[in-house]
C-alpha cells in the first residue's frame, strides 16, 4: 500500500507558549507546517555547464498561510516551486509536504498524492479547448478515474466561488483571460488539496483581473486552510501574502510581512532594499 495518507505534517509552526500556571485557553493551537524545506540544492547540468538553480533554501509555510515568492528572473523561483510540487527532484535537502517525503515516495503514490493534495497554476492557463469551464474544473475527476456526476456538486460549487456560474458553459476562447485563470484556479482546487502552487498567475492579465485573482487566493488561504506558494513580480500582489520571501541567485535573502493588500508601496520598498 504505497498511497499517501491525508494526515497533516508532525511539526508545527510556532508553538504556542503560555505563561506557567496560565490554564486558560486563550492561546490558539499552532498550524501543523504543511510545506517544510531543509537546505534545498538544485543543480541543473547541461552538456555545456552547471547551473545552480537552489544553493540552499530552507522555508516552513504553516496551514492557511499565503506566501509569495519575489526575485530577479532566474533568480529560482519556478525551481522552488518545482520542487515543491514534487515535479522535479532535488540534488540535496529535503521537502516534506504534510510530512511526506516526496523524494521517498514511489512514483506511483508520489504522481497520487501530487493529484489529491496538490493544486498547481500557470501563467498560462493551460485549459482544453474543447471542453467548457465545467468540463474543465471537472478534469482531475476524470483523470482520477472517477465518474464526473461525483463531482457534480463540487464543481458547482466551485464556479461559485471563482464567480463563473453564468459562464459555465462557455468554452475558454468565449472567456477573458482572467475568467480562463479563474477556470484554471477552480480546477486546481477539485480535490480540495492543501497546497496551491501559482507560478506567476497573472503574468498575462491587467490589473483589475490580476487583483481579482490575488483576492481569490487570498480567500482561498482564509476561508479553506488553504496553503498558498505564488510567484510574482507585482508588489500589489505580493501584498496580499502573509508573507514575502526574496530570493536571489538561488537563496532566500530575505522575508517580511507585508499588513495587507494596501501596502504595495512598502512590500516594493522592501523588496527593492533586499534585491537591489
Ligand atoms: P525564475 O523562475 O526565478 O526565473 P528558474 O527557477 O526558472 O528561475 O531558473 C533558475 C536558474 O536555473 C536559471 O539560471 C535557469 O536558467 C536555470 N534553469 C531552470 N530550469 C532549467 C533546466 N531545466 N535546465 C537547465 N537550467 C535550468
Ligand atoms: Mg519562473
Amino acid at each position: 500500500m504505497d498511497e499517501p495518507q491525508r494526515n497533516p505534517g508532525e511539526t508545527t509552526a510556532e508553538p504556542a507558549a503560555r505563561p506557567a500556571g496560565d490554564d486558560t485557553e486563550q492561546v490558539p493551537p499552532a498550524r501543523p507546517v504543511i510545506v517544510d524545506v531543509r537546505d534545498l540544492r538544485k543543480v541543473y547540468a547541461t552538456p555545456e555547464h552547471k547551473v545552480t538553480a537552489l544553493d540552499g533554501v530552507t522555508l516552513q509555510v504553516a496551514a492557511g498561510c499565503f506566501t509569495a515568492i519575489m526575485g530577479a528572473s532566474g533568480s529560482g523561483k519556478s525551481t522552488l516551486l518545482h520542487l515543491v510540487g514534487g515535479l522535479t527532484a532535488p540534488t540535496a535537502g529535503t521537502i516534506l509536504v504534510e510530512g511526506h517525503d516526496l523524494a521517498q515516495m514511489s512514483d506511483r503514490a508520489r504522481t497520487i498524492f501530487r493529484r489529491r493534495r496538490i493544486g498547481v497554476i500557470f501563467q498560462e492557463y493551460n485549459l482544453l479547448p474543447t471542453l467548457t469551464a465545467r468540463e474543465n474544473v471537472a478534469l482531475p475527476c476524470l483523470v482520477d478515474g472517477r465518474p464526473l456526476r461525483d463531482t457534480r456538486v463540487r464543481v458547482d460549487e466551485l464556479l461559485e466561488i471563482v464567480q463563473l456560474q453564468e459562464r459555465a458553459d462557455h468554452r475558454p476562447d468565449a472567456l477573458s483571460g482572467g475568467e480562463q485563470q479563474r477556470v484554471a484556479i477552480a480546477r486546481a482546487l477539485l480535490n480540495n488539496p492543501a497546497i496551491v502552487l501559482a507560478d506567476e498567475p497573472t503574468g498575462n492579465l491587467d490589473s483589475k483581473q490580476s487583483r481579482a485573482i490575488w483576492q481569490l487566493l487570498r480567500d482561498i488561504a482564509n476561508q479553506h486552510g488553504t496553503t498558498v506558494l505564488m510567484v510574482t513580480h507585482e508588489a500589489q500582489g505580493a501584498a496580499f501574502a502573509d508573507e514575502v520571501v526574496v530570493l536571489k541567485d538561488g537563496k532566500i535573502i530575505g522575508k517580511f510581512e507585508p499588513k495587507g493588500s494596501a501596502d504595495a508601496a512598502l512590500v516594493a520598498t522592501r523588496y527593492q532594499e533586499l534585491a537591489g
